[in-house]
């Protein structure tokens, strides 16, 4: 393998990858079979550890892919912290469970945790690899990936599967059009966009083993991991009503948004801008690039409905627009139209209810 220096890897220099590395990952193509899943955890409103969302909704759509009868490996870090999740890993389909078992990894360490998914894989051979398209899960895949010079395909919104083969749909191109996207070897990897997949019904009857694994990735580095827990209002794409705000609303709203938000059940999310202005963690925006939600009622404030917006609410029930420009593209999707200052109606709203 070539390099800058080089077109035929006589420099050794092996592509900027330390020499050898990729010989040392390489693996077995004619077993590759089954399925392997990151299972994500985090630490809830109570304090306890539990399952990512997304991650049984890749474990469901998995079972259906070809009737359950994919081999399903699932891999997951921390210490005892997690025995009490087996039964629902179990439950939504992982038939072998890899604890990387080691109370420093219950923190998260992309590096480490990298290391260890990729020597997992290595061991159980899957065909493919699966994570949530989540902030860790974006930054783990792609190490994984690279140590494992396989392909990856990042947030991907269907999955279809042939054989052993996976076809990986994305939206491409701005959004305005889905790739379907298959990789040349083993494993597959990809990362699955959370709420794409809808949530099955858990097995009654779950059963599995658990591997304990010892860590193979080198020393913790001396990093600080600060973990944010998660308040039940900041998962969007579970909501069940929506005040979502858009560059039309001013920043002096958002604190009366979110007092409504609070007083009706409601969660807020925002437009694509409002992250980039930084008002807003990632972890809010609608859209292509962001959540898609599926809430009862989506209210829309100053959002123009650029096609990565809307590509994050398809799913919505009812959608009810505030926005002064009555041309506005969200009115395509709207139930409603409110042509009115979405500042004036947050305030006026924040009165009544
Ligand atoms: P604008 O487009 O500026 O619209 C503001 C709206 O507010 C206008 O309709 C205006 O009429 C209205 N308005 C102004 N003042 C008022 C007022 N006083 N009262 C009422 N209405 C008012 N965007 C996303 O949101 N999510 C994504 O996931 C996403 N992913 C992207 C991925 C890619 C690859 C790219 C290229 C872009 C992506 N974008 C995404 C950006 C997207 O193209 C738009 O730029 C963005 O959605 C626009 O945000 P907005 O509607 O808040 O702002």
């Amino acid at each position: 393998m070539g390099c800058e220096s080089c077109s035929d890897g006589s420099c050794g220099s092996n592509n900027g990858l330390p020499p050898g590395m990729l010989e040392k990952y390489r693996l077995n193509t004619d077993r590759s079979d089954g399925f392997l899943v990151w299972i994500e955890t985090y630490v809830g409103p109570d304090g306890n550890v539990a399952v990512s969302e997304v991650c049984k909704e890749i474990l469901c759509k998995i079972r259906s892919l070809d009737n359950g009868r994919s081999r399903i490996w699932g891999v997951v870090f921390g210490h005892t912290e997690l025995k009490p999740l087996y039964p629902e890993i179990y439950a939504y389909g992982v038939e072998t469970l890899y604890e990387v078992h080691d109370r420093k990894l219950s923190k998260y360490h992309p590096e480490v945790y990298a290391e260890n998914i990729a020597q997992v894989i290595i061991r159980t051979e899957p065909a493919v690899v699966l994570f949530g398209a989540t902030p860790k899960g974006r930054e783990i895949a792609p190490r994984v990936a690279a140590m494992l010079d396989a392909g990856l395909t990042a947030d991907c919104t269907d999955l279809i599967l042939e054989d052993r083969v996976l076809s990986m749909v994305r939206p491409a191109f701005a959004g305005n059009l889905l790739a379907t996207i298959q990789c040349t070897g083993f494993p597959q990897i990809a990362t699955v966009r959370p709420g794409t997949f809808p949530l099955g019904e858990p097995k009654e009857d779950p059963r599995g083993t658990v591997i304990y694994w010892q860590n193979c990735g080198g020393t913790l580095k001396d990093i600080v991991s600060s973990e944010l827990k998660a308040r039940p209002t900041d998962d969007i794409s579970k909501a069940k009503i929506l005040i979502s705000l858009g560059a039309g609303v001013k920043k002096e709203s958002i604190p009366i948004a979110e007092s409504i938000a609070k007083r009706i059940g409601a969660t807020v999310s925002c437009s694509r801008k409002l992250v980039e202005k930084g008002y807003f963690p990632q972890s809010r925006q609608v859209g292509q690039s962001g959540r898609t939600v599926a809430p009862d009622i989506y209210l829309a404030f100053g959002i123009s409905g650029a096609v990565q917006h809307l590509a994050g609410i398809g799913s919505a029930k009812r959608v009810v627009v505030v926005n002064k420009d009555p041309e506005a593209p969200i009115g395509s999707v709207a139930d409603e139209f409110i042509v009115a200052d979405a500042d004036k109606v947050l305030r006026e709203l924040d009165k009544i209810v």
